[in-house]
């Protein structure tokens, strides 16, 4: 084939433009074979052939690329919901619930079937993990998460927003049917939850709060926050309908926090002390030191007002430091005073942070050599909750206060959880039951029971039993009665100041 020949075929421009539409991913375009069945027509069969094949690669590439790409969608949705849903218990986590909350509240109405918002955090789930283990305490949350997710709605939100705290959002109820949801929240925790052959109980505190006009999303976790808090003030396993009064007392809050820092620099606090009082002769056995603040505008505020927020706020470390130096240094001037009490004691008590104290061992008995006190004059009250759920680090400080020769003493007996099998693990020598036990106790036999029933097995534990709260002549007889040897009440002597103390000590008729 001369080059004229070639350049004047038409075949070879018909070859020349397939050719380019194939390269320009035209791939469906053939060349039109001719009857020549010569050397061109062979090319042009050649490339036809190769425009199929590459047909089919390409086919095929498309098809792996549609594959690999829903492949990469699913990770990145999986990754997206592992993103914002909480691992062990597959609820949602405070992100996704964030993300929720702010889509309700931009399409959801204001009023009438607001969105709201429950908050829930357990009520003893530390003493859970500490005395079972953390697989038990997972094992609690996950239970805790089926059933919450049980009571809510199809369209709300069930959310883990870390350690034993728990949050629901609730769209399109109303305000009844809002607080229905939240007391069936409640009524889920009130059974017993089973490990392996443990039984626990671990009831919740809730908040709601319901949007009101101009809530923001953070405005309503906030709220219901406050809420809860206020449900744990008030004795825990409640739910509490948030309320914007609530905001004042949560300044309150701020505000005694920042002038309890100074109150012990600045003379605010004193100690008042109640009688521990033998029933049988009426004897001062020992006191109870009690501590007071005396605030310069608001008047005398007690414990039961601030203790809790010195808890939350870590000052109880230099409270508890105050009320253990101001205590001890008392007991050196009354024994000075009345040389004869050998054995009266001073009960002080002592919250869960101050066991880990650095110092508290140091502090404790430096402070009764200074004074010149035995370690056995000195009476340690530690509520029943934190003995429970001692860990290592409070184990050790209890077995080296023991072996300081300080008296322990089980606070509150009677308000946890505890078994009596357990009075005999723990690391003290006399149980303080506490007052609710002995209310109505003149008029309820079954109360008399019970109560006999725990004084006999504080006995079997070996242990020495003080009541507390003791209003009646009657409730002490019947507590004499019962084989107790020390009581504590309003009966037996107020909480007064030192001075009436030695008064009463070392004064003519001993009360009873
Ligand atoms: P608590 O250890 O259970 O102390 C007994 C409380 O019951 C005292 O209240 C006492 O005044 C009161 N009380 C005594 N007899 C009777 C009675 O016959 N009837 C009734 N209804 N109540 C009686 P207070 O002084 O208000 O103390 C409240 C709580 O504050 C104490 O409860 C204790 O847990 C805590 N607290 C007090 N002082 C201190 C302290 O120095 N350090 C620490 N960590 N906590 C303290
Ligand atoms: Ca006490
Ligand atoms: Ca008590």
């Amino acid at each position: 084939m001369s080059p004229e020949e070639s350049i004047e075929d038409p075949r070879l421009q018909q070859l020349v433009d397939g050719i380019v539409r194939l390269a320009a991913g035209e791939l469906s375009a053939r060349i039109e074979p001719s009857e020549q069945r010569d050397a061109i027509d062979a090319v042009i069969t050649g490339v036809n052939l190769l425009a199929e094949e590459l047909g089919y690669i390409y086919s095929d590439l498309e098809d792996r690329v549609a594959a690999r790409t829903a492949m990469l969608r699913r990770t990145q949705v999986e990754l997206e919901h592992m993103a914002k849903t909480d691992a062990l218990t597959r609820l949602a986590n405070r992100t996704l619930l964030n993300e929720r909350i702010h889509e309700a509240i931009q399409t959801g109405p204001v009023g009438e079937d607001a969105p709201a918002v429950l908050i829930l955090d357990l009520d003893s789930f530390k003493a859970v993990n500490d005395t079972l283990g953390h697989s038990a305490g997972d094992a609690v949350l996950i239970e805790v998460s089926r059933r919450l997710r049980s009571v809510v709605r199809a369209g709300d939100t069930v959310a883990r927003l870390g350690g034993d705290e728990f949050a629901v959002l609730i769209v399109g109820a109303s305000a009844e049917e809002i607080m229905l949801i939240a007391h069936r929240a409640w009524e889920a925790l009130q059974e017993s939850v089973d490990i392996g052959t443990e039984t626990v109980w671990t009831t919740g505190s809730i908040g709601v709060c319901i949007r009101g006009a101009g809530y923001s999303a953070e405005e309503l976790v906030r709220g219901a926050d406050i809420a809860m808090y206020q449900a744990k003030a008030q004795g825990r396993n409640k739910v509490q309908l948030f309320h914007p009064d609530m905001l004042n007392a949560v300044q309150e809050r701020s505000r005694i926090t920042a002038e309890l820092r100074t109150a012990a620099d600045s003379g605010q606090l004193a100690l008042l002390y109640q009688p521990v009082v033998e029933l049988a002769s009426g004897r001062v056995a020992g006191v109870e030191a009690l501590v007071r603040w005396h605030h310069p505008v608001h008047g005398t505020i007690m414990p039961d007002s601030f203790i809790g927020i010195a808890e939350e706020t870590g000052l109880i470390l230099e409270l508890g430091r105050w009320v253990l130096h101001e205590g001890i240094s008392q007991l050196g001037r009354w024994k000075r005073a009345a040389p004869e009490l050998s054995d009266f004691c001073l009960h002080i008590n002592l919250s869960a942070a101050e066991l880990l104290r650095n110092d508290l061992l140091e502090d404790v008995s430096g402070t009764l050599a200074k004074n010149d006190i035995e370690p056995s004059r000195l009476v340690l009250e530690i509520t029943e909750s934190v003995l429970m759920s001692r860990g290592t680090g409070e184990e050790q400080v209890l077995e080296k206060l023991r072996a300081l020769g300080v008296g322990l003493q089980i606070d509150d007996f009677g308000t946890g959880y505890s078994s009596i099998s357990y009075l005999r693990t723990l690391p003290a020598d006399t149980v303080k039951v506490d007052h609710s036990l002995i209310k109505n106790l003149e008029s309820d036999l079954q109360q008399q029971k019970f109560v006999a029933a725990i004084l006999q097995l504080i006995s079997a534990a070996e242990l020495e039993a003080i009541v507390e709260g003791i209003e009646t002549a009657e409730q002490a007889a019947q507590l004499q009665a019962m084989g107790c040897l020390y009581g504590q009440g309003y009966y037996l002597g107020r909480p007064g100041p030192a001075a009436a103390i030695l008064e009463r000590i070392s004064g003519s008729e001993p009360r009873r």
